[in-house]
């Protein structure tokens, strides 16, 4: 059974076509750490800021030039999945040990300055989610109370988002 789901989402994520570019390592936002046993167990959503016109290149290169503590798995604009640490290794996202220790972190361009993520967005990060059947999704906020998501902190919109994404 275990391999059956191995080969659903290999075929999930073959057919997304998801940009692998990963981080340099030996820069301070690679954590060098790989997960324990058993995680990541969680998907934490992020949106990158009021930074509409960025792309996942600016956001990465971002990461990499500001020599901060900041990395995540993914990176989604529109129909744009790029991969920037693997899935089995630690990043630094969620503001705290036990999120980033359990979760992988997907982060967002919006559409606005509001955070709204656009209809693309939306369907790219329910095709990479679908290649995560059975973790929980949560919000950065839910982890250290940071406007993260910043239009998605409001649970009424969070729960429509949650149902878009079939959650
Ligand atoms: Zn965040």
């Amino acid at each position: 059974m275990e391999l059956v789901q191995a080969l659903i989402r290999k075929v999930r994520r073959l057919r997304m076509n998801i940009i692998k570019n990963f981080l340099p390592e030996n820069i301070p936002c690679d954590t060098k750490q790989y997960f324990d046993k058993g995680n990541p167990s969680v998907i934490t959503i992020h949106w990158i800021g009021p930074y509409p016109s960025q792309s996942p290149d600016d956001v990465r290169n971002w990461w990499i030039k500001s020599n901060g503590e900041a990395s995540a798995h993914y990176i989604i604009k529109n129909d744009i999945c790029m991969q920037c640490v693997p899935d089995n290794k630690i990043a630094w996202h969620a503001g705290c040990k036990v999120g980033n220790h359990n979760s992988i972190g997907i982060e967002v361009i919006p559409c606005d300055e509001a955070g709204r993520f656009s209809d693309k967005s939306i369907n790219t990060l329910k095709a990479l989610l679908d290649t995560f059947p059975k973790m929980p999704v949560v919000r950065h906020f839910d982890w250290t109370g940071k406007d993260c998501p910043k239009f998605y902190c409001n649970s009424d919109e969070w729960n429509k988002l949650l149902k878009r994404l079939g959650r």
